[in-house]
């Protein structure tokens, strides 16, 4: 770890080369809206971007409707054997063998929670097959993270992108620690909202430090509705690195207070920085690399 990083955990990073697991359509409104691919990382550059934080959650993505395939064996090999990396499943609720894939991913592949995306994945949260799936989570203990926010790819279905449409899983599985990914932009608040409701739900910050105006609401919103200790750390590497997430963190910090709209400190990003997010959603350190 470098010296002027204390980064505990980081919730969310992922793999995915491009032409090999980043396809069409997502790939070409990737350029479309950002002007370049950037979901295009190897393992190899994934492991030493990871050196920034004492342990990174890896993800799969299940997500065919709009291009994108991370299979979960991928994933499993890439964090065999790394003592600072663990991996999460994704499983589309629609296939049909959909329960069946997971339990593979948990007691094959040693995976230990699920990356759920509704948007990208063309399921509305309430469904019987989302349910479903959540059944089997819930009885791994596997930890879920949501991508429940918007997205640039037009493939995707905005109208399953809303953070409240997960109260109804939160209710369903009150022992399940789930959490939303980038604070549910651009619907911060109602993310704030939705979370505030269930002890065993979080957020994550990925993703939004490039958006200052954004990230300062959110952080606000969280303020006032007495959740910073729900805040978990995530960069979206490759999309951001821990690096940039910190220094956007500090920056968005300093804008609320200059705002007079919220007294977030340096220590509250500390502590985010430095929340042990393993203990917090059931998860276990990474085991030790074999000698
Ligand atoms: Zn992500």
């Amino acid at each position: 770890m470098s010296p002027e990083v204390e980064v505990e955990v980081d919730v969310h990073t992922h793999l995915g080369e491009h032409g090999t697991h980043v396809h069409a359509p997502l790939a070409e409104h990737e350029i479309r809206a950002w002007g370049r691919v950037s979901w295009d990382v190897t393992t190899q550059e994934h492991a030493a971007a990871a050196n920034s934080a004492r342990t990174s959650i890896v993800l799969a993505f299940d997500a065919e409707p709009v291009g994108v395939v991370v299979p979960n064996d991928y994933v499993a090999a890439a964090v065999a054997g790394q003592d600072r990396l663990i991996g999460f499943a994704s499983v589309n609720p629609n296939r049909p063998d959909a329960a069946a894939r997971l339990e593979t991913a948990v007691r094959d592949l040693g995976l230990r929670g699920l990356k759920l995306g509704p948007t990208y994945q063309h399921f509305h949260p309430h469904d019987r097959a989302c349910l479903d799936l959540l059944e089997v989570a819930d009885h791994y203990r596997l930890p879920v993270i949501w991508h429940q926010g918007t997205t640039f790819t037009s493939a995707a279905i905005a109208e399953y992108a809303r953070p409240v449409q997960l109260d109804l899983a939160a209710r369903t599985f009150p022992n399940l620690p789930m959490w939303i990914a980038h604070f549910g932009h651009p619907w911060m608040a109602e993310c704030v909202a939705t979370a505030r409701r269930h002890e065993h739900f979080f957020i994550d910050v990925s993703a939004l430090d490039t958006r200052p105006w954004q990230l300062a609401q959110a952080l606000a919103a969280a303020y006032e509705y007495r959740i910073m200790d729900r805040i978990l750390f995530g960069s979206d590497y490759p999309f951001s690195t821990v690096e940039r997430t910190v220094a956007g963190l500090r920056r968005a910090a300093a804008l609320c207070r200059r705002l007079g709209i919220a007294e977030v400190t340096d220590d509250d990003v500390d502590a985010i920085c430095r929340r042990d997010a393993l203990s917090r959603l059931g998860l276990r350190p990474p085991a030790p690399q074999a000698t």
